[in-house]
């Protein structure tokens, strides 16, 4: 596996493969890699003959206070992992190589970056949809791959490549899970043990209401304020429960079928995400 850490050395290499006429499939992440990562670099591996994995932890995504400086960051063990699952090149960049000192464009899409993480994160999808776009156009890869698990993030970038006209095909994975249904994340680590008995409440929550609806529940916004009572009252300090529908991720009304429920809750010091969309 090659380990690049200078973009216009990574530009050399992946044209070397399309000049070969062999396409890319790209999957950017923040390290700290787990079996959800993982499963999207065996995603990728089905679409295309090299796999680019990206690991920058991007500070312009993060807020004032936020975990930016204690961000997992196992780096020889991602390499460890990347190596047997055949990827062909990690690019590592530092801050330095990714952002100019005076850079003055954001990449902001409008609306839904405000909603829900974005409300509770200002300038978070700013961050993201910035730093995404540039990993874009330095990897000028065929096809992305990205997980369900961050599924406003997806929304984000999919209205991103959409308006811009970026030519790559992005493709999603669904949630790995751990078996009590955690959804995997680097974040868990942080989880204290106690906290982590309580966290696949998230997750099973979520299923709740999910059956609730399929049952015929028609009360949304009653389904929304119990399932933040129940969060309330597991130890979770809530910032968001919500029934969206999944296209556009406005709030869904009864006579709406295609579904995503979407959660964001604290427990202590770690700040879980999780969602479940399905159709009713
Ligand atoms: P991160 O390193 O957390 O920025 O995540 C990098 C990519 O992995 C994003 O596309 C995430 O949505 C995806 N991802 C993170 N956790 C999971 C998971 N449990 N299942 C599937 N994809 C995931």
């Amino acid at each position: 596996m090659k380990i690049i850490t200078a973009v216009d050395k990574l530009r050399s290499s992946v044209t070397q493969w399309r000049l070969a006429g062999e396409s890319i499939a790209f999957v950017p992440t923040m390290g700290n890699l787990h079996d959800g990562h993982l499963q999207l670099i065996s995603e990728a591996k089905k679409h295309c003959q090299h796999v680019v994995v990206s690991i920058f932890v991007n500070p312009t995504q993060f807020c004032a206070g936020e975990d930016f400086a204690s961000y997992p960051r196992t780096i020889s063990d991602d390499q460890q992992k990347l190596i047997t699952a055949g990827v062909d090149c990690l690019f590592l960049p530092e801050v330095s190589e990714m952002y100019c000192p005076d850079a003055k464009t954001v990449v902001s899409v409008a609306g839904l970056s405000r909603l829900y993480c974005g409300a509770f994160r200002p300038g978070h999808f700013d961050g993201v949809a910035t730093v995404v776009c540039k990993l874009f156009n330095m990897v000028q890869a065929d096809v992305a791959v990205f997980g369900q698990k961050d599924f406003q993030q997806l929304a984000v970038i999919r209205i991103m490549v959409r308006d811009l006209n970026i030519p790559i095909k992005i493709i999603s994975v669904a949630t790995i899970r751990e078996a009590d249904g955690l959804a995997m994340s680097s974040r868990n680590s942080y989880l204290t043990p106690a906290e982590r008995l309580i966290a696949p409440l998230l997750y099973r929550l979520l299923s709740d209401v999910k059956d609730a609806i399929v049952a015929g529940t028609a009360s949304f916004r009653n389904l929304e304020k119990d399932a933040l009572q129940r969060l309330q009252a597991a130890g979770f300090v809530p910032d968001y429960f919500t029934i969206c529908r999944s296209f556009d991720l406005n709030a869904a009304e009864s006579e709406d079928v295609d579904l995503v429920l979407l959660v964001a809750a604290r427990l202590g010091k770690t700040r879980l995400i999780d969602n479940i969309c399905f159709y009713r």
